[in-house]
């Protein structure tokens, strides 16, 4: 068989193209070398967000787009996406007061017509909210994002692709490619120690930061590179009783999101560090800790030290750099994404620098709308109307399709029913079908996850390991002790 396009990397870029191309009836192949999302695409900050700091560096195209994209996401994947408010904490009679101000204006201005609540100005004085904020802040100003389950996202759309007809190979590299008559021949290696070879007509190389590694392979001419940048996050115990996120600046001008987590937890993030090479794993470094540590601690009454991190990961942001901009703040270096498409040895060659999880649908449209020329019979633009894999249904339905769920399996308890719309959405009851009794729900792992949803998460979102269930499915992780999750890896010996 002779495939259309081969996408090197299964993060959220690659399984966006997949599924767009697939959808316009292309023959597409994705090779992902580990697990779906198991690169930056689980490690972000999981905002789907105009992104309100980007004003101060004029990327006015990039906030634009990313503002349209919040509304046709919302659209399209109720379950795993929500409206989310932003407390921005402000001290009185500050300069800075007013330019963020004038930029929350510009948000909502560019925003246009949205779902979601324009900016307010809160009175913080007697309020709910200043609890643990330290008295010198006095007012807020209140601003809307949406939050996104983000390796769920990844996951979703090559679930989609798949069904569309993509080819999608998990846990398998692309060791080499090369010129075969009119065609690429693509060589991949999988954890089985397999070699195979595929056929294409066109790659795309949606590696994200391993991107330089794999153009490293080719003769390619191009003139851009990338800059690893390391953003880590810390995970605390709930440390507020309301929902509202913070969005803090602080004093080097770096901007931290605090942010309400898996309904018990906190997120707080993000740091920006050179990352050296991709050979060697992300991870928070101690002095991260300290830094976000403190960077709250400023903000806050309560002191948090180190003792109270749950737990903590790390991914790097494949920020592109024509070579003139190397000396940049890496702050300022854009969060947008460029499209490189050359040919070498006379065959199509497409490499994505950059990007957000916000505007991956956008990329995937730009990249189809690139190789157009060559697939001149390709179906139109398509994914702005249609939902992913269990998000057929409206935002404000979602309560609704929660006592749903609960009236028809009372078994489940409200956080079980809770995490089930919010993870697969109307295909909850898919996954339910066969289900009369508790007793039909199978072996309890622990924390309402049961042998029923490991089943559909090993058979239909191509989990293989108690790390893609635990982390990247679901984010169970987090409650899983040590014993639990033995008790997952010796069950999971006999179904693999
Ligand atoms: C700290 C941080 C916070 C962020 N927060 C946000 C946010 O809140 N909102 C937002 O919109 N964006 C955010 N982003 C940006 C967003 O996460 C990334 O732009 C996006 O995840 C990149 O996706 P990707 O598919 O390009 O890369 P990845 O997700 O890294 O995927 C690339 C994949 O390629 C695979 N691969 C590499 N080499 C090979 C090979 N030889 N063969 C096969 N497979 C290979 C890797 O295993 C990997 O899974 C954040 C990024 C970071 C780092």
């Amino acid at each position: 068989m002779v495939y259309d396009i081969f996408i090197i990397g299964g993060g959220i870029n690659g399984c966006g193209i997949a599924r767009d191309a697939s959808g316009r009836g292309l023959k597409v192949c994705l090779a992902e070398m580990n697990d779906l999302a198991s690169g930056t695409s689980s490690a972000s900050t999981k905002l789907i967000h105009g992104g309100l700091r980007y004003l101060k560096y004029f990327d006015f195209k990039l906030v634009k787009e990313a503002l349209k994209e919040r509304d046709v996401l919302l659209k399209i994947m109720p379950h795993i996406c929500w409206p989310m408010r932003f407390l921005i904490p402000l001290q009185s009679f500050k300069i800075n007061n007013f330019f963020i101000r004038c930029g929350l204006l510009i948000y909502d201005y560019i925003a246009g017509y949205s779902i979601l609540p324009k900016t307010e100005t809160t009175n913080l004085q007697n309020s709910s909210f200043n609890a643990s904020l330290k008295s010198k802040f006095t007012k807020a100003y209140i601003y809307s994002d949406c939050w996104v389950e983000d390796s769920r996202l990844v996951v979703l759309n090559a679930i989609d692709a798949k069904k569309r007809g993509a080819n999608i190979l998990t846990r398998t590299r692309v060791i080499n490619f090369e010129k075969k008559g009119k065609l690429w021949n693509v060589i991949t290696k999988n954890n089985k120690g397999e070699i195979h070879e595929f056929l294409c007509k066109c790659i795309v190389n949606a590696a994200g930061p391993w991107v330089d590694n794999i153009n490293n392979y080719t003769n390619s001419k191009n003139t851009f590179s990338t800059r690893l940048v390391k953003g880590s996050h810390l995970v605390v115990n709930k440390l507020f009783d309301h929902n509202y996120a913070f969005f803090l600046t602080g004093n080097d001008g770096r901007i931290i999101f605090v942010i309400p987590f898996q309904d018990e937890y906190s997120l707080i993030g993000t740091t920006e560090v050179i990352h050296q090479n991709m050979d060697q794993k992300p991870m928070c470094s101690d002095e991260e800790k300290d830094y976000l540590l403190n960077f709250i601690n400023n903000y806050f009454d309560f002191n948090l030290k180190t003792e109270n991190v749950i737990s903590s990961f790390s991914g790097v942001r494949p920020l592109y750099s024509k070579n003139t901009q190397k000396s940049k703040n890496m702050s300022s270096i854009t969060r947008d994404y460029v499209l490189n498409l050359e040919f070498i040895e006379n065959l199509p060659f497409l490499t994505i620098y950059g990007g957000k999880l916000t505007t991956f649908r956008k990329l995937s449209e730009n990249v189809l709308s690139r190789l157009k020329v060559f697939f001149p019979e390709m179906g139109s633009e398509w994914t702005m109307k249609n939902s992913l894999p269990g998000g057929d249904f409206l935002i404000h339905e979602k309560k609704e399709l929660v006592l749903k769920l609960q009236k028809k399996y009372p078994f489940l308890d409200q956080i079980c029913s809770n995490r089930f719309i919010n993870y697969y959405g109307t295909l909850s009851f898919e996954i339910l079908k066969n289900v009369k009794s508790k007793k039909d729900l199978g072996k309890n792992f622990g924390h309402s996850l049961t042998e029923i949803e490991v089943d559909w998460l090993l058979k239909n979102e191509f989990a293989k390991s108690v790390d893609d269930i635990l982390w990247r499915r679901t984010k169970l992780g987090l409650k899983f002790n040590d014993n639990e999750k033995n008790k997952l890896e010796n069950w999971l010996k006999y179904k693999i």
